[in-house]
């Protein structure tokens, strides 16, 4: 086969970035650290499934063959508690989040993975890889419980870059809370003594349900084979989570667990303080200034969204406010525009995206060049560790092309409408890659302006009514009326387009929520 463009992965194991060498050639096994299904998704996690969405979509564009795994914690501490507040069965519960996950994720237009596991179907796996590790002497039981020995696996620490003997002990939440009946501090529950009222299976060390760690070395192991090649999840995970699923994993099969570990880093949220003061803080609950993906779906689009993660590149904090996101809107609401004009000019000469206009020559030899280099200098931005704000500033070129273009509502020329095809195919083709750019234009325009108006609290009726009386002012060559209706529109923020086509509107850019 032909060989495959190569991608560079900043690899958190060896703390450099290389060149990805698949196991087998042209295929590339992926697992991802999904969510504990106890509430709605934050943008937190969002960025994360949004980030992997564009890994899988961008090598599967380059030609390879991914396979794509991402589970579902439905077995932990935070779902028993929840589910024991409000009276609900644990797994239902977590059924019922999974659900709330997907209907984001989706409206994000995040693909579903190739498999997505959830602990609660591979509890036996779990009990097997368990007794395995308790065999080889990596664990030990203790009153029902089963622990993980990190002194006896040598290389624990090699993920975050530590040594156990540096470690302060006790120092995270999620160590050191099952108390006094461990060997080490460090040490994990991979198996936990079932209490009342909890979910549990019959295992050998009697009933009890797995720990958190275990179940992505299980349920990776199951599905990609012992050794697979990118592990992926948010920054947070790396200690303990990923440390504990490596020393588990390469414990249990005596093979190396995933050859790249990638991360994602954290959202951090734009704030003014009461002295006035602009100060960016971690986003979390505690703070108050928690964002759920649905809050944000509620005003903004969902490409909008996208394509405010895609400004930042996955590795660094990325910064939430409301500036950024109308920013972002702005830009898809561009795009959108510019693809709108293209079909629109198109059309007058007779052409679409399914009857192209003939080859002609580019408009200069300038536009000529940014297109006809355009899918090489994206995917090399892509296969540089994933660039995604390199690769949207090479979409802005090619966007501004198509726009400047269309700035003039006459038939174009052949240069023009063969210079305005190729634009607005790059701009789809690589939007795609992204996931954004892929509903109609009109419809996409339609979504912004609905969601704008929602945002702002605007009647759209009184602005509909304005609009069609415009109209009707300007057939019936009442000039004044006309530039009277406009002015009102734009006291209300509506901004008035009018083509041969017709009339469209949108809401400014200066008029944000
Ligand atoms: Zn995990």
């Amino acid at each position: 086969m032909a060989s495959l463009r190569p991608v560079k992965i900043f690899d958190t194991l060896r703390g450099e970035k290389d060149t990805l060498e698949p196991i087998v050639d042209g295929k590339i096994s992926m697992y991802v650290c999904g969510v504990t299904v106890y509430d709605l998704t934050h943008i937190g996690h969002a960025r994360v499934f949004v980030f992997f969405d564009v890994v899988q979509r961008f090598l599967r564009h380059l030609g390879y063959e991914v396979r794509y795994v991402r589970n579902h914690t439905d077995v932990d501490d935070k779902i028993i508690k929840r589910a024991n507040e409000v009276g609900e069965d644990p797994l239902a519960l977590a059924g019922r989040f999974i659900g709330e996950l997907d209907a984001d994720m989706g409206a994000l237009g995040v693909a579903h993975a190739d498999v997505e596991p959830k602990v609660s179907e591979h509890v036996q796996q779990i009990i097997d890889t368990v007794s395995t590790l308790v065999d080889k002497g990596f664990a030990y039981v203790s009153d029902g419980d089963v622990y993980y020995r990190v002194e006896k696996f040598a290389p624990y620490g090699k993920l975050s870059h530590r040594k156990l003997e540096d470690m302060e002990a006790g120092r995270s939440g999620r160590v050191g809370e099952e108390g006094s009946q461990k060997e080490h501090p460090f040490d994990f529950a991979l198996w936990k003594k079932a209490k009342p009222g909890e979910p549990s299976w019959e295992s050998p060390w009697g009933e009890g349900r797995p720990g958190w760690h275990i179940e992505c070395s299980v349920m990776s192991t199951e599905y990609l084979g012992a050794t697979f090649d990118i592990h992926g999840g948010g920054r947070d995970l790396i200690f303990p989570h990923h440390e504990n699923e490596i020393a588990q994993a390469e414990a249990a099969s005596g093979e190396p667990f995933a050859n790249t570990w990638m991360h994602v880093g954290m959202v951090n949220v734009a704030e003014t303080t009461e002295e006035g003061e602009e100060i960016e803080r971690k986003m979390s609950k505690s703070l108050g200034n928690f964002w759920t993906t649905r809050d944000v779906l509620q005003g903004y689009h969902p490409e909008a969204i996208r394509y405010f993660m895609h400004t930042t590149h996955y590795r660094h904090p990325i910064t939430y406010s409301i500036e950024n996101l109308e920013e972002a809107t702005h830009r898809i609401d561009y795009y959108y525009t510019t693809m709108e004009r293209i079909d629109r000019a198109l059309a007058r000469a007779g052409h679409s995206a399914d009857n192209p206009p003939p080859e002609a020559d580019w408009t200069t030899p300038e536009a000529g060049e940014i297109i006809e280099t355009y899918m090489d200098r994206f995917d090399a931005a892509l296969a540089n560790d994933f660039n995604t704000p390199r690769a949207i500033a090479i979409l802005g070129e090619v966007a501004k092309i198509g726009n400047e273009l269309t700035q003039s509502n006459k038939k174009p020329s052949a240069e023009v409408a063969w210079t305005l095809y190729n634009v607005s195919a790059r701009m789809y083709d690589s939007g795609g890659v992204l996931g954004i750019l892929q509903r109609e234009p009109a419809q996409a325009l339609e979504e912004l302006r609905d969601l704008r108006v929602g945002v702002l609290g605007l009647d759209r009726e009184a602005i509909d009514e304005k609009v069609a009386a415009r109209t009707q002012a300007r057939t019936d060559k009442d000039w004044e009326r006309a530039d009277a209706l406009r002015d009102e529109l734009a006291e209300m923020g509506v901004e008035i387009m009018d083509s041969p086509e017709g009339t469209t509107w949108r809401i400014g850019k200066q008029h944000g929520a």
